[in-house]
């Protein structure tokens, strides 16, 4: 009988994180692959546990994915890690997932930490709606090509960065979405020197040219508020209606176009007409 694959989330920063359900599943599993052996060494260290450990990493997933595939079809059960936070949420993880469903594998994702769930709810920025958009390019041309494509999204948008990459991504940000777009930049999440601000994307520009950044941040940028088309008047109805008469068409004609085009109830547009005819005569 086939094993299992468990996605075992793991501290972004505190390790009292670390949940009850994550520490028997890495204890139970017959063996551990991990980002880097060695920072997952170091909390099966801290975690008291000894385990078989296999490298799984971005260069080598695709030679090492059919390695697990083949110890878990043999009846192993995997427990899969990241360096920090949950597995496949841009981390390694996400083709090995596909690879066990492919194979009719189960999977098993435990809850746990995740840097992007954690940022938002911290942000202060409407959680209703969002959406995740991960690591942006490193090359400027990718990096603002996504940023453009981004410009009238409504939902609230979390974006990964690295601290080197900051103040470039905030100036393309500005540009795009404006400086006074809300941001909310989550800093070393859970961890000591956690910091939140909550600020503009110009007022964030500012500050990071006067400081380089620190650590590991995620940033949570308000969704676009588009401006509302003016609703259309009476006297819009009005001189439509009138328009499209002396074009030849019937009044009846007229007021049906002008209330579809206006987008007004007919009768409205219908009054609007009668009642600027009342006021010519
Ligand atoms: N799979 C992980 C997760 O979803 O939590 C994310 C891994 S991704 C390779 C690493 C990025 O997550 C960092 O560059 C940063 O943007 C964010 N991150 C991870 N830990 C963080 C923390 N403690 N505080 C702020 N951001 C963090």
């Amino acid at each position: 009988m086939a094993g299992m694959l468990y996605l075992v989330p793991t501290p972004i920063g505190n390790l009292g994180d670390i949940s009850q359900r994550c520490r028997e599943t890495l204890e139970q599993a017959d063996f551990i692959a991990a980002e880097d052996t060695r920072v997952t060494l170091k909390l099966l260290n801290h975690l008291g546990i000894k385990k078989s450990l296999v490298s799984y990493y971005e260069h080598n997933k695709a030679f090492k994915g059919n390695v697990i595939l083949d110890r878990i079809l043999a009846g192993e059960t995997c427990a899969l890690v990241s360096d920090a936070g949950s597995p496949a949420i841009s981390d390694p993880g996400e083709d090995l997932v596909r690879q066990c469903a492919e194979a009719g594998i189960t999977v098993c994702a435990i809850p746990g930490p995740c840097a992007v769930i954690t940022a938002l709810s911290i942000s202060g920025q409407s959680t209703g709606r969002f959406c995740f958009e991960g690591f942006l390019s490193t090359a400027k041309k990718s990096r603002r090509e996504h940023l453009a494509a981004l410009e009238k999204e409504t939902r609230t948008m979390v974006f990964y960065e690295a601290p080197h990459k900051l103040l470039s991504t905030l100036e393309d940000m500005a540009q795009v979405f404006g400086a006074d777009r809300p941001i909310s930049l989550c800093r070393e999440l859970t961890k000591l020197h956690e910091e939140v601000v909550r600020t503009t994307l110009g007022e964030a520009v500012e500050k990071y040219t006067q400081q380089s950044p620190k650590g590991e941040f995620v940033l949570v940028v308000a969704g676009a508020v588009l401006e509302q088309p003016e609703a259309a008047t009476e006297t819009d109805a009005a001189a439509c209606v009138a328009e499209l008469m002396a074009q030849g068409l019937s009044r009846k004609d007229a007021v049906k176009q002008a209330a579809k085009t206006l987008n007004l109830p007919k009768n409205v547009v219908y009054d609007a007409a009668l009642a600027a005819d009342r006021e010519e005569e």
